[in-house]
């Protein structure tokens, strides 16, 4: 038997390693991490199939999870850590919610291509950058100043120009902008706030987390029947940040 060379070796693996790297990476270092985010917010979701009544989330919606660069929407220090199915802080004692939850929610909304969605609590702008892969317009309020600068910076930077982000307390709506298809509220509120519910189309679906803050919520599906009448289901137990400001 010849004897091995083993620089020769490890030479043509390291050489092998690159070009598997490159070959599978697609530019895009953080695809693989993303497609594992993907599998565990489906696994979350036949887990809890119980709570949720279906054991998979809308394909539309999966794919959107799939293609939103989340390691973008987390401080830069946590990149490594933006593909955990986890919530992370985002500064100003805030967080981007858990995928999984990001992910539930948006099901819950029933998006179309030409709805029009409202979300209260910008934050990092990720359920609105996912929301947006998925509907016509987005606007968005942010109460946390810096916050809706960030948000709306980084939106330009990955072009997503469906989206409006605007500074200022988010219990009040958009009135300019109403009605609205989906409302989303990504902060725990005492209650349904009733500006929300006017500004919500008939036919249209708000989910909102609602219940103490610094508790567990209860996180509901309202629905707006075309005849007006107000539908709510409670989905799941959740815990967000409370929903601050003077109204
Ligand atoms: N949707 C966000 C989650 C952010 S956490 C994301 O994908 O990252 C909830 C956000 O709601 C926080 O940024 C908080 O500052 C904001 N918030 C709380 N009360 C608010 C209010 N009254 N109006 C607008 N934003 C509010």
């Amino acid at each position: 038997m010849r004897p091995t060379r083993p620089g020769l070796v490890a030479l043509a693996t390291a050489a092998l390693l690159l070009f598997a790297h490159t070959a599978t990476a697609d530019d895009d270092p953080f695809a693989g991490a993303r497609a594992a985010m993907v599998r565990a917010v489906a696994l979350d979701a036949e887990r809890t199939a119980e709570w949720i009544g279906k054991t998979a989330l809308a394909p539309r919606v999966m794919e959107a999870m799939g293609r939103v660069p989340r390691h973008l929407f987390v401080p830069p220090e946590l990149q490594d850590f933006g593909y955990l199915n986890r919530p992370l802080p985002i500064g100003y004692g805030q967080t981007i919610s858990q995928p999984y939850i990001v992910a539930l929610m948006t099901d819950l909304l029933a998006p179309e291509p030409d709805d029009v969605a409202f979300e209260l609590g910008t934050g990092s702008s990720y359920q609105a950058a996912v929301l947006a892969e998925l509907v016509a317009e987005v606007y968005t309020v942010e109460i946390v100043e810096p916050l809706a600068a960030g948000a709306t910076d980084r939106l330009d930077a990955l072009g997503y120009d469906n989206v409006t982000v605007r500074a200022g307390d988010g219990y009040f709506g958009w009135p300019e902008h109403a009605p609205f298809d989906i409302v989303v509220v990504t902060a725990a509120a005492s209650h349904v706030p009733p500006p929300l519910i006017a500004q919500l189309k008939p036919g249209g679906r708000m989910v909102i987390p609602v219940g103490s803050p610094f508790l567990t919520q209860q996180l509901l599906l309202i629905e707006k029947r075309e005849d007006g009448a107000i539908t709510s289901r409670q989905i799941l137990p959740v815990i967000f940040v409370p929903l601050t400001g003077g109204h």
